[in-house]
């Protein structure tokens, strides 16, 4: 039995269809990488899987369990966390108090805040800073250690590289073999294709809201990602 298992998943917003007909299947320990353009239904597919979007319930199912219907929090116990696009962290709280909340719902497990904030040496200095001050890449790695904080055994990571600088991206990467490690399944979006090769033991391309292509990076080759991303 798979992780994770979407069953022939169509959804969108109102009358906007933006997934056709999506079959996953997520191992637990696997780390799976979606690219795609923009537009291709990466975070949609992410949406769906948290809880923010439903479907009826059998089409998602979760250690076996069908979770369609669930709201995110439910997700959030069973053991679903999301790190949507855009490095949300609540401005006002701190570092830790951020931290705090993403210890709501959780289930027992490893991560700890003394755990984030030694797999993220650079969070443990800021503990009591409000976190709008901080930089692009500390609230990514902010955003990433509250995702942990529920002890996920599945977690999604939606674009964790936009627009911060490679040095960065970097640093943030660096933190992402601790986290498979601990057992953590990881799903990641990432619009950076070598990234994505880098990391993922499969990977799946969406192309306006269809999946056309998955597979091990070892065993696709360059051209037929391209082909896969561009639709040509
Ligand atoms: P990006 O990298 O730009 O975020 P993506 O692959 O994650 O792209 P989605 O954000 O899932 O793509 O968007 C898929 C389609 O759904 C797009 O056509 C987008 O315009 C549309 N869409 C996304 N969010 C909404 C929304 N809240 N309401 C209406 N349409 C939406």
């Amino acid at each position: 039995m798979s992780l994770l298992e979407l069953n022939d998943v169509s959804t969108g917003y109102g009358h906007f269809q933006a997934l056709f007909n999506i079959n996953l299947r997520i191992e637990e320990g696997e780390t799976h990488a979606v690219i795609g353009a923009n537009g291709a239904g990466k975070s949609t597919l992410l949406r769906t899987i948290c809880g923010l979007l439903r479907t009826e319930a059998e089409k998602v199912r979760f250690d076996g369990r069908p979770v369609g219907q669930l709201p995110p929090n439910k997700r959030v116990g069973l053991g679903i966390s999301y790190v949507p696009e855009g490095r949300w962290v609540f401005p006002s709280l701190t570092v830790a108090e951020n931290l705090m909340v993403g210890a709501h719902s959780r289930r027992t497990g490893m991560w700890t805040m003394d755990k984030v904030y030694e797999l993220f040496p650079l969070l443990s200095r800021l503990r009591q800073r409000q976190a709008f001050s901080l930089s692009g890449g500390e609230q990514q790695a902010l955003a990433i250690g509250r995702g942990l904080m529920s002890n996920p055994r599945l977690l999604l990571l939606d674009e964790v590289s936009l627009g911060l600088a490679p040095v960065v991206v970097e640093k943030i990467y660096e933190a992402m073999p601790a986290i498979i490690k601990s057992g953590t399944t990881v799903l990641l979006v990432e619009q950076d294709v070598g990234q994505a090769i880098r990391f993922a033991d499969r990977i799946t391309c969406m192309l306006e809201g269809r999946q056309v292509l998955e597979g091990s990076p070892k065993e696709i080759s360059n051209e037929e990602i391209f082909a896969a991303y561009f639709g040509v």
